[in-house]
């Protein structure tokens, strides 16, 4: 039904309400906050899903993963579905709402709420509020999460929706929430996050592993839940947050069901967001020379030059296609990836996905399909001596070999054979320890 229910409530002009930039690594998440938000009006139901919304994953100032938040308030009709609890409060998701409630007084609450909690004596936190009951044009969206857009774009979108918006310090997080309520979803997943006791932030987290890994195989339609090889629990961020964990998924039916099989510590709240995590929204397809930094990119080319492992156990190579020759990196947290990588040799044809980086100039990859596999040949046994058959000895000089038996000079005739590959034609990606938020995993390509 949740198809239905996206579209039915879109046209509807409910005051939709946006926020971004209200966190530090040192502390807070801007999902709570919006769990606070929809928290402050009881009289007010949620219009299909609150939206937790990636963007551009390769800009320099974002505190973490470049997450924007957003949420349509109204009164709601039609069928529900029941999407989290806050304070003992259970919180539906409604098919269909209509205007409610007065729009300014929304915007002041919503200002004061950020007021409260936003993490204002970061320099990297600077908030913006936005509540609007038209959506900006859908491209916005589409530039911010994939290249760098500035201030001004996203003020003349505000403007010309007649938004009511307000940015704090230097007003950057005006960029996300605009961003935030741009998105008009094509590819859809799910995220059920679970908030922590206030006395408990900052603490470690109690989760129990093997019950993630319970969870992990009852859902299939759950994703990035466990990292089996590295023993990683990824559910679960490493920060002084306020998150105790999130669950993605695909579909949100049974996201409540996989929540409560994961044991440990208990939860104060928790919400269903609808999301962009694992679309691959971000990406583009380029030529080489077109590859710009901070962008995020699927190219296609040549291995050029074969991978070496640099300090830090980071693996360089690169890929040319006509047009240009670019670096391609798997660095060190993408563990056994790199051992993939390894097996690259020149003449490979590969397409990967990944992020610009743009000092030194790197393609970090995410995922890669293998096209072509060269066929080289390797040597195996320098040749026999054509006439008292013993193996003969390189004399240093290229190719040529002298036979120690009989004094006799050949040059070439060795034994050769076929390079084993270690790699297939096909898919490979990183870790799930490793995996970035935009970033489909093969898991669940074919379901989107
Ligand atoms: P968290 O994931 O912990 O919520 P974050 O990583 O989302 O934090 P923010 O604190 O939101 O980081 O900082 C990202 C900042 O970058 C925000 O101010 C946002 O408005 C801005 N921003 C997002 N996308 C773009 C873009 N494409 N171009 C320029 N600025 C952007």
């Amino acid at each position: 039904m949740h198809r239905k229910l996206l579209s039915c409530f879109q046209s509807i002009a409910v005051p939709y309400i946006a926020l971004d930039d209200t966190d530090s690594v040192k502390g807070m998440c801007t999902t709570f906050l919006l769990t606070e938000v929809i928290r402050s009006f009881p009289e007010l139901d949620v219009i299909g899903y609150p939206r937790l919304v990636r963007l551009n994953p390769n800009i320099p100032w974002k505190t973490r993963g470049n997450a924007a938040l957003s949420v349509f308030l109204g009164k709601g009709m039609g069928n529900r579905l029941k999407i989290g609890e806050i304070g003992g409060r259970e919180i539906y998701s409604y098919e269909k709402g209509r205007d409610y409630g007065d729009v300014g007084e929304i915007f002041n609450t919503v200002v004061s709420l950020v007021e409260k909690w936003a993490v204002f004596d970061d320099e990297k936190t600077n908030p913006g509020v936005v509540v609007s009951r038209r959506k900006p044009s859908q491209s916005f969206y589409w530039k911010a999460v994939r290249s760098p857009v500035s201030l001004e774009d996203a003020i003349s979108e505000l403007e010309s929706t007649g938004a009511l918006y307000k940015g704090f310090k230097n007003k950057r997080g005006l960029i996300g929430a605009t961003a935030s309520l741009s998105w008009r979803p094509r590819k859809r997943t799910y995220e059920l996050i679970a908030y922590r006791y206030r006395e408990k932030w900052g603490k470690p987290r109690e989760i129990d592993e093997k019950s993630v890994v319970e969870m992990d195989r009852k859902f299939p339609e759950t994703f990035d839940n466990y990292d089996y090889r590295n023993r990683y629990i990824a559910i679960s961020p490493h920060t002084p947050c306020p998150i105790l964990y999130g669950i993605r998924a695909v579909s949100p039916y049974n996201l409540e069901n996989a929540h409560r099989t994961v044991k440990g510590e208990k939860e104060e709240r928790w919400m269903i967001f609808l999301s962009n995590q694992g679309t691959d929204d971000n990406m583009v397809r380029k030529k080489i020379r077109d590859i710009r930094g901070y962008e995020s990119v699927i190219v296609r080319g040549t291995v050029e030059r074969e991978p070496e492992t640099i300090e830090g156990g980071h693996v360089i190579f690169s890929i040319s296609d006509g047009t240009g020759i670019v670096d391609c990196a798997a660095y060190e947290p993408t563990k056994e990836f790199r051992d993939v990588v390894r097996e690259l040799i020149k003449g490979d044809v590969v397409e990967l996905y990944g992020g610009v980086r743009s000092e030194p100039f790197t393609l970090n990859i995410e995922k890669m399909r293998v096209l072509h596999l060269e066929n080289r040949m390797v040597k195996i046994h320098n040749p026999r001596c054509p006439k008292c058959g013993k193996r003969m000895k390189s004399t240093g000089r290229d190719g040529y070999y002298r036979c120690r038996n009989c004094g006799i000079k050949v040059k070439g005739g060795e034994e050769m054979e076929e390079l084993k590959r270690g790699i297939k034609e096909g898919w490979y990606e990183v870790p799930v320890c490793a995996r970035r938020h935009l970033a489909t995993p093969l898991k669940i390509m074919p379901l989107l």
